[in-house]
Protein backbone atom coordinates (compact mmCIF):
# COMPACT_ATOMS: atom_id res chain seq x y z
CA UNK A 1 0.00 0.00 0.00
CA UNK A 2 1.71 3.01 -1.32
CA UNK A 3 1.38 5.93 1.67
CA UNK A 4 -0.85 7.98 -0.40
CA UNK A 5 -3.69 5.33 -0.14
CA UNK A 6 -2.76 4.52 3.13
CA UNK A 7 -3.06 8.36 3.88
CA UNK A 8 -6.43 8.25 2.12
CA UNK A 9 -7.64 5.10 3.81
CA UNK A 10 -6.90 7.24 7.34
CA UNK A 11 -8.95 9.63 6.23
CA UNK A 12 -11.80 7.89 5.40
CA UNK A 13 -11.32 6.05 8.45
CA UNK A 14 -11.67 9.49 10.20
CA UNK A 15 -14.36 10.27 8.35
CA UNK A 16 -16.30 7.79 9.18
CA UNK A 17 -16.15 7.56 13.21
CA UNK A 18 -16.92 11.46 12.88
CA UNK A 19 -20.07 10.39 11.13
CA UNK A 20 -21.02 7.93 14.32
CA UNK A 21 -20.24 10.78 16.58
CA UNK A 22 -22.47 12.98 14.41
CA UNK A 23 -24.76 10.63 15.31
CA UNK A 24 -24.30 10.66 19.09
CA UNK A 25 -23.95 14.90 18.82
CA UNK A 26 -27.58 14.70 17.71
CA UNK A 27 -28.55 13.09 20.69
CA UNK A 28 -26.83 15.20 22.47
CA UNK A 29 -28.08 18.57 21.10
CA UNK A 30 -31.73 17.29 21.91
CA UNK A 31 -31.52 15.77 25.11
CA UNK A 32 -29.03 18.15 26.75
CA UNK A 33 -31.13 21.17 27.30
CA UNK A 34 -33.90 19.08 28.61
CA UNK A 35 -31.61 17.33 31.15
CA UNK A 36 -31.82 14.21 29.95
CA UNK A 37 -29.38 10.99 30.08
CA UNK A 38 -27.75 11.20 26.92
CA UNK A 39 -26.68 7.07 27.49
CA UNK A 40 -30.06 6.01 28.11
CA UNK A 41 -32.63 4.99 27.31
CA UNK A 42 -31.88 4.36 23.34
CA UNK A 43 -33.76 6.30 20.82
CA UNK A 44 -37.04 6.01 19.89
CA UNK A 45 -39.10 7.25 17.06
CA UNK A 46 -40.91 10.34 18.81
CA UNK A 47 -44.56 9.72 17.33
CA UNK A 48 -45.19 6.01 17.21
CA UNK A 49 -42.14 5.59 20.43
CA UNK A 50 -40.68 2.65 18.13
CA UNK A 51 -37.10 1.78 19.90
CA UNK A 52 -34.57 2.38 16.40
CA UNK A 53 -33.01 -0.59 15.33
CA UNK A 54 -29.35 -0.52 14.71
CA UNK A 55 -30.31 -0.47 10.54
CA UNK A 56 -32.30 3.02 11.59
CA UNK A 57 -28.78 4.23 12.80
CA UNK A 58 -26.62 3.99 10.39
CA UNK A 59 -25.21 7.91 9.73
CA UNK A 60 -26.82 9.72 6.81
CA UNK A 61 -27.31 6.28 4.91
CA UNK A 62 -30.30 4.93 7.08
CA UNK A 63 -32.32 8.92 6.36
CA UNK A 64 -31.42 8.59 2.54
CA UNK A 65 -32.38 4.53 2.33
CA UNK A 66 -35.87 5.80 4.47
CA UNK A 67 -36.47 8.98 2.49
CA UNK A 68 -36.47 10.64 5.82
CA UNK A 69 -38.92 8.71 7.39
CA UNK A 70 -40.08 6.24 10.08
CA UNK A 71 -39.95 2.71 9.03
CA UNK A 72 -43.32 2.21 10.78
CA UNK A 73 -45.40 5.11 11.00
CA UNK A 74 -44.34 7.00 8.09
CA UNK A 75 -43.80 10.21 10.23
CA UNK A 76 -41.21 13.06 8.77
CA UNK A 77 -37.30 13.07 10.21
CA UNK A 78 -35.70 16.38 10.19
CA UNK A 79 -32.99 16.38 7.27
CA UNK A 80 -31.10 18.32 10.10
CA UNK A 81 -29.76 14.92 11.55
CA UNK A 82 -28.33 13.74 8.56
CA UNK A 83 -27.11 17.30 7.73
CA UNK A 84 -24.82 17.09 10.96
CA UNK A 85 -23.84 13.59 10.64
CA UNK A 86 -22.65 15.18 7.19
CA UNK A 87 -20.90 18.07 8.88
CA UNK A 88 -18.92 15.77 11.38
CA UNK A 89 -17.78 13.51 8.98
CA UNK A 90 -16.48 16.17 6.39
CA UNK A 91 -14.96 17.73 10.07
CA UNK A 92 -13.13 15.32 10.93
CA UNK A 93 -12.28 13.77 7.21
CA UNK A 94 -10.67 17.35 6.79
CA UNK A 95 -9.02 17.55 10.38
CA UNK A 96 -7.26 14.12 9.68
CA UNK A 97 -6.31 15.29 5.79
CA UNK A 98 -4.87 18.37 6.74
CA UNK A 99 -2.94 17.07 9.97
CA UNK A 100 -1.89 13.99 8.95
CA UNK A 101 -0.27 11.39 11.43
CA UNK A 102 2.96 10.55 9.72
CA UNK A 103 4.05 14.26 10.60
CA UNK A 104 2.01 15.89 12.98
CA UNK A 105 1.27 13.16 15.23
CA UNK A 106 -1.92 13.37 17.07
CA UNK A 107 -2.66 17.34 16.92
CA UNK A 108 -5.68 16.09 14.77
CA UNK A 109 -7.58 14.48 18.18
CA UNK A 110 -7.97 17.20 20.31
CA UNK A 111 -9.24 19.48 17.42
CA UNK A 112 -11.56 16.52 16.42
CA UNK A 113 -12.56 16.92 20.06
CA UNK A 114 -12.98 20.30 19.61
CA UNK A 115 -14.87 20.98 16.87
CA UNK A 116 -17.51 17.48 17.96
CA UNK A 117 -18.37 19.76 21.33
CA UNK A 118 -18.27 23.15 19.71
CA UNK A 119 -20.49 21.96 16.78
CA UNK A 120 -22.82 20.28 19.42
CA UNK A 121 -22.92 23.98 21.29
CA UNK A 122 -23.23 25.88 18.56
CA UNK A 123 -26.85 23.69 17.39
CA UNK A 124 -27.65 24.07 21.42
CA UNK A 125 -27.47 27.37 20.97
CA UNK A 126 -29.27 27.79 17.60
CA UNK A 127 -32.29 25.49 19.11
CA UNK A 128 -32.44 27.39 22.88
CA UNK A 129 -30.65 30.54 23.15
CA UNK A 130 -28.19 28.53 25.63
CA UNK A 131 -24.67 27.62 25.63
CA UNK A 132 -24.17 24.37 28.27
CA UNK A 133 -20.99 25.18 30.90
CA UNK A 134 -19.93 21.59 30.29
CA UNK A 135 -20.03 22.05 26.81
CA UNK A 136 -18.03 25.59 26.59
CA UNK A 137 -16.04 25.18 29.36
CA UNK A 138 -15.41 21.44 28.72
CA UNK A 139 -14.01 22.12 25.27
CA UNK A 140 -11.95 25.35 26.78
CA UNK A 141 -9.83 22.50 28.65
CA UNK A 142 -10.10 20.23 25.83
CA UNK A 143 -8.12 23.03 24.11
CA UNK A 144 -5.24 23.90 26.57
CA UNK A 145 -4.50 20.69 27.53
CA UNK A 146 -4.56 19.43 23.41
CA UNK A 147 -2.04 22.22 22.87
CA UNK A 148 0.62 20.10 24.90
CA UNK A 149 0.23 16.99 21.97
CA UNK A 150 0.40 19.83 18.67
CA UNK A 151 3.64 19.15 16.92
CA UNK A 152 5.41 22.04 15.82
CA UNK A 153 5.13 23.68 12.04
CA UNK A 154 1.32 23.43 12.08
CA UNK A 155 0.73 26.87 12.92
CA UNK A 156 -1.49 25.60 16.01
CA UNK A 157 -0.72 27.36 19.79
CA UNK A 158 1.97 26.07 22.34
CA UNK A 159 0.41 25.50 25.33
CA UNK A 160 1.46 29.09 26.75
CA UNK A 161 0.05 30.51 23.30
CA UNK A 162 -3.31 28.85 23.78
CA UNK A 163 -3.35 30.45 27.46
CA UNK A 164 -2.94 33.66 26.41
CA UNK A 165 -5.26 33.00 23.48
CA UNK A 166 -8.00 31.94 25.65
CA UNK A 167 -7.61 34.34 28.11
CA UNK A 168 -7.42 37.32 25.05
CA UNK A 169 -10.66 35.80 23.62
CA UNK A 170 -12.30 36.06 26.91
CA UNK A 171 -11.09 39.04 27.66
CA UNK A 172 -11.89 40.89 24.20
CA UNK A 173 -15.74 39.44 24.78
CA UNK A 174 -15.94 40.49 28.32
CA UNK A 175 -15.01 44.17 27.43
CA UNK A 176 -17.62 43.79 25.17
CA UNK A 177 -19.99 42.18 27.42
CA UNK A 178 -19.46 44.93 29.82
CA UNK A 179 -18.71 48.20 28.21
CA UNK A 180 -21.82 47.36 25.62
CA UNK A 181 -24.38 46.48 28.60
CA UNK A 182 -22.81 49.81 30.02
CA UNK A 183 -24.35 51.73 26.90
CA UNK A 184 -27.23 49.77 26.72
CA UNK A 185 -28.24 50.76 30.36
CA UNK A 186 -27.34 54.08 29.61
CA UNK A 187 -24.32 54.69 32.13
CA UNK A 188 -26.30 53.65 35.40
CA UNK A 189 -24.58 50.69 37.77
CA UNK A 190 -25.25 47.18 37.48
CA UNK A 191 -27.47 45.25 39.82
CA UNK A 192 -24.98 42.02 39.98
CA UNK A 193 -23.88 41.47 43.55
CA UNK A 194 -21.41 38.63 43.52
CA UNK A 195 -18.41 37.88 45.34
CA UNK A 196 -16.12 35.89 45.99
CA UNK A 197 -14.77 36.58 42.04
CA UNK A 198 -17.41 38.31 40.06
CA UNK A 199 -17.73 41.02 37.61
CA UNK A 200 -15.83 43.62 40.21
CA UNK A 201 -12.73 41.48 39.83
CA UNK A 202 -13.22 41.56 35.80
CA UNK A 203 -14.02 45.09 36.10
CA UNK A 204 -10.71 45.90 38.51
CA UNK A 205 -8.38 43.80 36.81
CA UNK A 206 -9.19 45.90 33.35
CA UNK A 207 -8.75 49.35 34.98
CA UNK A 208 -5.53 47.50 36.58
CA UNK A 209 -4.34 46.62 33.56
CA UNK A 210 -4.89 49.51 31.43
CA UNK A 211 -2.69 51.79 33.96
CA UNK A 212 -0.08 48.77 34.65
CA UNK A 213 -0.08 45.73 32.20
CA UNK A 214 -0.74 42.08 32.72
CA UNK A 215 1.34 41.38 35.73
CA UNK A 216 -0.71 44.69 38.10
CA UNK A 217 -3.83 43.38 36.45
CA UNK A 218 -3.60 40.29 37.74
CA UNK A 219 -2.45 41.10 41.33
CA UNK A 220 -4.75 43.80 41.83
CA UNK A 221 -8.00 41.24 40.53
CA UNK A 222 -6.18 38.65 43.08
CA UNK A 223 -6.33 41.18 45.70
CA UNK A 224 -9.77 41.59 44.98
CA UNK A 225 -10.57 38.26 45.15
CA UNK A 226 -9.00 38.02 48.68
CA UNK A 227 -10.74 41.00 49.96
CA UNK A 228 -14.03 39.69 49.05
CA UNK A 229 -13.51 36.51 50.58
CA UNK A 230 -12.11 38.59 54.08
CA UNK A 231 -15.26 41.26 53.85
CA UNK A 232 -17.74 38.01 53.04
CA UNK A 233 -19.34 40.88 50.62
CA UNK A 234 -18.60 42.10 47.50
CA UNK A 235 -16.12 44.94 46.90
CA UNK A 236 -17.08 46.54 44.41
CA UNK A 237 -17.04 50.41 42.24
CA UNK A 238 -19.60 51.18 40.23
CA UNK A 239 -19.67 50.49 36.84
CA UNK A 240 -19.91 53.68 35.13
CA UNK A 241 -17.01 55.05 37.41
CA UNK A 242 -14.72 51.90 36.34
CA UNK A 243 -15.24 51.99 32.85
CA UNK A 244 -15.01 56.25 32.79
CA UNK A 245 -11.75 55.94 34.29
CA UNK A 246 -10.66 52.81 32.29
CA UNK A 247 -11.41 55.19 28.97
CA UNK A 248 -9.32 58.04 30.38
CA UNK A 249 -6.28 56.15 31.29
CA UNK A 250 -6.93 54.12 28.03
CA UNK A 251 -6.11 57.94 26.44
CA UNK A 252 -3.54 58.48 27.99
CA UNK A 253 -1.41 55.22 27.57
CA UNK A 254 -2.26 55.10 23.91
CA UNK A 255 -0.79 59.16 23.42
CA UNK A 256 2.55 57.77 24.90
CA UNK A 257 1.95 58.97 28.03
CA UNK A 258 2.46 55.68 30.22
CA UNK A 259 5.81 55.64 29.01
CA UNK A 260 6.39 57.99 32.02
CA UNK A 261 6.11 54.97 34.35
CA UNK A 262 6.93 52.44 31.60
CA UNK A 263 3.21 51.34 29.81
CA UNK A 264 2.81 51.69 26.46
CA UNK A 265 -0.43 51.13 24.20
CA UNK A 266 0.40 47.48 23.45
CA UNK A 267 1.27 47.07 27.27
CA UNK A 268 -2.09 48.61 28.51
CA UNK A 269 -4.49 47.01 25.84
CA UNK A 270 -2.91 43.44 26.68
CA UNK A 271 -3.02 43.97 30.03
CA UNK A 272 -6.75 44.96 30.15
CA UNK A 273 -7.74 42.39 27.89
CA UNK A 274 -5.88 39.75 29.48
CA UNK A 275 -6.63 40.86 33.05
CA UNK A 276 -10.20 41.20 32.32
CA UNK A 277 -9.99 37.25 30.44
CA UNK A 278 -8.55 35.73 33.44
CA UNK A 279 -10.86 36.43 36.33
CA UNK A 280 -13.92 36.55 33.55
CA UNK A 281 -12.50 32.72 33.04
CA UNK A 282 -11.63 32.18 36.14
CA UNK A 283 -15.45 33.59 37.38
CA UNK A 284 -17.06 31.34 35.36
CA UNK A 285 -15.54 28.26 36.17
CA UNK A 286 -15.88 28.57 39.33
CA UNK A 287 -19.64 29.96 39.19
CA UNK A 288 -20.23 26.44 37.49
CA UNK A 289 -18.55 24.07 39.84
CA UNK A 290 -20.62 26.09 42.69
CA UNK A 291 -23.88 25.81 40.75
CA UNK A 292 -23.11 22.38 40.03
CA UNK A 293 -22.46 21.41 43.96
CA UNK A 294 -25.19 23.32 44.95
CA UNK A 295 -27.73 21.79 42.36
CA UNK A 296 -27.13 18.72 41.07
CA UNK A 297 -30.54 17.59 40.04
CA UNK A 298 -31.83 20.42 38.31
CA UNK A 299 -31.22 20.70 34.44
CA UNK A 300 -27.80 22.11 33.29
CA UNK A 301 -29.54 25.08 31.66
CA UNK A 302 -32.19 25.97 33.88
CA UNK A 303 -30.94 28.91 35.53
CA UNK A 304 -28.18 30.28 32.34
CA UNK A 305 -29.40 33.13 31.45
CA UNK A 306 -30.56 33.97 27.72
CA UNK A 307 -30.08 36.15 25.98
CA UNK A 308 -30.62 38.76 28.18
CA UNK A 309 -28.79 38.94 31.90
CA UNK A 310 -29.56 36.89 35.34
CA UNK A 311 -30.62 39.97 36.48
CA UNK A 312 -33.00 40.56 33.24
CA UNK A 313 -30.25 43.79 32.55
CA UNK A 314 -29.85 44.41 28.60
CA UNK A 315 -26.87 42.86 27.46
CA UNK A 316 -24.50 43.83 24.21
CA UNK A 317 -22.99 39.74 24.31
CA UNK A 318 -24.58 37.11 26.35
CA UNK A 319 -22.38 35.28 28.60
CA UNK A 320 -22.38 32.26 27.38
CA UNK A 321 -20.41 33.72 24.27
CA UNK A 322 -18.19 35.28 27.09
CA UNK A 323 -17.10 31.68 27.93
CA UNK A 324 -17.65 30.06 24.15
CA UNK A 325 -14.33 32.25 23.90
CA UNK A 326 -12.13 30.37 25.53
CA UNK A 327 -11.64 27.43 23.50
CA UNK A 328 -11.87 29.34 20.55
CA UNK A 329 -8.96 31.48 21.93
CA UNK A 330 -7.16 27.91 23.34
CA UNK A 331 -7.47 26.35 20.02
CA UNK A 332 -6.06 29.13 17.54
CA UNK A 333 -3.82 31.52 20.09
CA UNK A 334 -4.94 35.44 19.63
CA UNK A 335 -3.90 36.74 16.62
CA UNK A 336 -6.32 33.82 14.47
CA UNK A 337 -8.80 34.35 17.63
CA UNK A 338 -9.57 38.12 16.31
CA UNK A 339 -9.81 37.10 12.30
CA UNK A 340 -12.52 34.48 13.38
CA UNK A 341 -14.23 36.96 15.40
CA UNK A 342 -13.88 38.87 12.50
CA UNK A 343 -15.35 36.52 9.87
CA UNK A 344 -18.39 35.54 12.49
CA UNK A 345 -19.11 39.30 12.90
CA UNK A 346 -19.23 39.69 8.92
CA UNK A 347 -20.72 36.25 8.65
CA UNK A 348 -23.54 37.47 10.91
CA UNK A 349 -24.61 40.67 9.66
CA UNK A 350 -24.88 38.93 6.07
CA UNK A 351 -26.74 36.06 7.32
CA UNK A 352 -28.86 38.83 9.31
CA UNK A 353 -29.62 40.89 6.04
CA UNK A 354 -30.52 37.55 4.07
CA UNK A 355 -32.86 36.64 7.15
CA UNK A 356 -34.50 39.87 7.18
CA UNK A 357 -34.98 40.46 3.40
CA UNK A 358 -36.45 36.75 3.75
CA UNK A 359 -38.80 38.08 6.02
CA UNK A 360 -37.52 35.82 9.07
CA UNK A 361 -38.42 37.31 12.49
CA UNK A 362 -36.09 34.55 14.19
CA UNK A 363 -33.64 35.85 16.55
CA UNK A 364 -30.34 34.19 15.38
CA UNK A 365 -27.98 33.83 18.20
CA UNK A 366 -23.61 34.66 17.98
CA UNK A 367 -22.57 31.76 19.11
CA UNK A 368 -23.22 29.75 15.57
CA UNK A 369 -21.11 32.58 13.91
CA UNK A 370 -18.13 32.50 16.30
CA UNK A 371 -17.81 28.63 15.97
CA UNK A 372 -18.04 28.81 12.18
CA UNK A 373 -15.66 31.64 12.05
CA UNK A 374 -13.34 30.05 14.44
CA UNK A 375 -13.21 26.82 11.71
CA UNK A 376 -12.40 28.63 8.77
CA UNK A 377 -9.70 30.73 10.86
CA UNK A 378 -8.25 27.81 11.77
CA UNK A 379 -7.97 26.92 8.03
CA UNK A 380 -7.22 30.81 6.25
CA UNK A 381 -6.14 32.46 9.31
CA UNK A 382 -2.11 31.95 8.99
CA UNK A 383 -2.11 32.83 5.25
CA UNK A 384 -4.73 35.44 5.70
CA UNK A 385 -2.58 37.24 8.21
CA UNK A 386 0.71 36.49 6.17
CA UNK A 387 -0.80 38.69 3.20
CA UNK A 388 -1.52 41.32 5.44
CA UNK A 389 1.24 41.45 7.30
CA UNK A 390 3.07 41.55 3.87
CA UNK A 391 0.55 44.49 2.51
CA UNK A 392 2.20 46.68 5.67
CA UNK A 393 5.27 45.97 4.71
CA UNK A 394 5.94 44.00 7.92
ZN1 LIG B 1 -42.43 6.25 13.98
Amino acid sequence: MSEATAHAAWVVLWAVVGSLIGSFGNVVVYRWPRGESVVRPRSRCPRCERVLSPLDLVPVLSWLVLRGRCRTCGSTISPRYPLVEAAMALGFGLLAWSFPIIDAGASAVPLMALFAMLLMAALIDLDTYLLPDGLTLGAAAVGLLGAFLYAPGFGLPTPGEALVGAAVGVGVLVLINRIGGLALRRFTDTKERLWPVSLDTVNAAALAGVVGGVWVALAVGALQIVASSVARRPLRLPEPLVYGLWLVALVFTVSGAGAAWGVDAAASIAGSVIGAGAFAFLGAVWWWVADWRSSEQRAPLEEAGPPGDDDGEPVAMGFGDVKLAAPLGAMLGWEAFLVGLLLAVLLGAVIGVAQRLAGGSRFVPFGPFMVVGAFLALAVAEPLLGWYLGLLGV
